[in-house]
């Protein structure tokens, strides 16, 4: 299976995975894009992936479906008018035509509802988790968003991160204000402005390059606990407060 992004609106990417002619798509935000993808390939759409019930992940499905009525796999929790198989924690979305399966991992926080999709060595992970960012915490908790995201690190370093927008570079600027003497998100934004120079997508990363970079995974590294205190005056009481301070600064810029 092959993976590549198609670009959609000012900084979204839809997904398409594909394989002998079929294509999947995860978060059709608009439909032009990938109609023309369609044009362009060949492919034939077997499914559509939702993550999350905002706008520029499923304004595009009606006028897909209209054209291709392939199933809609997505949150049981929300966008209920464009999911057509509804998916809870652990559900396993299975992609015939791909010859592949995903694990759901209900991750709320950005919205309520919202789902990542896994399989070893793949993460589609919607507004969650960006390149050395994350989404904002519109309708969970703090502490719901912490959770999420914690669940996200605890799957092996190796696995590429598709995220669905190419944020990296000014989320690569609020990471090296928050942690200045970490040298790895200096590094990392070196290769981010050459790719993005050259045209390139800066995502997927990895987990292990989130890690090392992300101030948004890192509520354990020294550097990032000082600065939450710095904005809190006061320590941080435990790693979710460390990511809520964090969070609340970027929030505030
Ligand atoms: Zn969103």
């Amino acid at each position: 299976m092959q993976i590549e992004p198609i670009e959609a609106f000012e900084d979204n990417y839809i997904w398409a995975l594909r394989k002998e002619g079929q294509v999947a798509i995860v978060d059709p935000g608009e439909a032009a894009p990938v109609l023309r993808f369609l044009e362009q390939t060949g492919d034939r759409l077997c499914a559509i992936l939702v993550t999350h019930r905002h706008g520029d992940h499923i304004g595009g499905i009606a006028e897909l479906v209209a054209h291709y009525p392939v199933p809609v796999y997505g949150p049981a929790r929300e966008a209920a008018e464009v999911v057509t198989h509804p998916l809870a924690d652990g559900a396993r979305v299975t992609l015939p035509a791909l010859g592949v399966y995903f694990m759901v991992l209900e991750v709320p926080g950005h919205t309520l509802g919202h789902i990542s999709y896994y399989r070893p060595g793949v993460l589609f992970c919607g507004d969650t988790l960006f390149g050395a960012g994350c989404g904002r915490v519109f309708e969970g908790t703090m502490a719901q968003m912490h959770a999420s995201l914690a669940r996200l690190i605890d799957l092996p370093p190796e696995t590429l991160v598709y995220c669905a927008h190419e944020y990296t570079q000014s989320c690569l600027r609020f990471a090296h204000t928050v942690e200045p003497d970490n040298a790895a998100i200096d590094v990392r934004a070196v290769d981010v402005a050459k790719l993005r120079a050259a045209g390139q997508p800066s995502v997927p990363s990895t987990l292990a390059e989130e890690l090392a970079t992300n101030p948004f995974l890192r509520w354990n590294a020294p550097g990032v606990i000082a600065a939450a205190a710095a904005r809190l005056g006061h320590p941080p009481a435990n790693d979710a407060a460390t990511f809520a301070a964090i969070r609340v600064w970027r929030d505030s810029l």
